[in-house]
């Protein structure tokens, strides 16, 4: 994971004692490290939750607004979800945001960020990307959705649809809570429309 390095103004010989005592600093510093990772997953889709989304995203963009190139963000939410944890119960629907989950993150290029951002809510923050090559990669996400047979427990087979708003970096905000922000409003405009639909601002 790195390097721990600790350093006496004068020369000394380690005792067994010192190196053990080495060792436990090593230790802690992994566990600081692990933990901070795992804070930023989430539990249930193993990939980036809100504020792992948040930390990673906003580097993301720093280095787009340094070399002046464009992103996007898609803001993705599952139409009318709650139906399956009404119908099928909450465990069909945790197997739907897992399969759902690997959709995203699977479909998306090695610079893209996916993250689930909240409860059957999914953001990714496309670099390079202008709005209307990011409305096509919503489309392109809204059309497997709709295509795929999302698989429970006993052989049950669901039909799902997604909404999608789409905004854009650096017009719609400056970090990956701005710009949520501001494709939830063109992801409302999806909804009101008939859902499974792909709106930008
Ligand atoms: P809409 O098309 O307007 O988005 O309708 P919807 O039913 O998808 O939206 P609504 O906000 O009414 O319901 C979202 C549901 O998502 C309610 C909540 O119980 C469910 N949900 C949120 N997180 C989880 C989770 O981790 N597991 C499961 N099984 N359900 C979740
Ligand atoms: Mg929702
Ligand atoms: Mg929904």
């Amino acid at each position: 994971l790195g390097t721990l390095c600790i350093i006496d103004r004068k020369p000394r010989s380690l005792s067994n004692e010192d190196l053990e005592a080495l060792k436990d600093l090593a230790a802690t510093a992994e566990r600081e490290l692990a933990a901070a990772h795992l804070a930023t997953l989430d539990e249930l889709t193993n990939i980036l939750n809100r504020r792992g989304f948040v930390m990673v995203g906003q580097h993301s963009l720093n280095l787009c607004a340094r070399q002046r190139i464009p992103a996007s963000l898609a803001y993705l939410d599952l139409d009318k979800f709650k139906r399956i944890n009404d119908t099928l119960g909450h465990q069909a629907g945790d197997r739907v945001l897992e399969q759902f989950a690997t959709l995203v993150a699977g479909g998306a290029r090695a610079n893209d960020i996916s993250a689930r951002y909240g409860g059957e809510e999914f953001a990714i923050i496309l670099p390079s990307t202008g709005v209307e090559e990011a409305q096509m990669i919503g489309e392109r996400i809204r059309n497997k959705v709709e295509s795929t047979e999302f698989k429970l427990a006993g052989d049950i087979i669901v039909h799902l649809t997604v909404s999608v708003g789409v905004s854009c970096f650096p017009e719609n905000g400056q970090g990956p809570k701005q710009l949520v922000r501001v494709a939830d409003e063109a992801l409302y405009q999806a909804k009101g429309e008939g859902r499974n639909l792909v709106r930008c601002i």
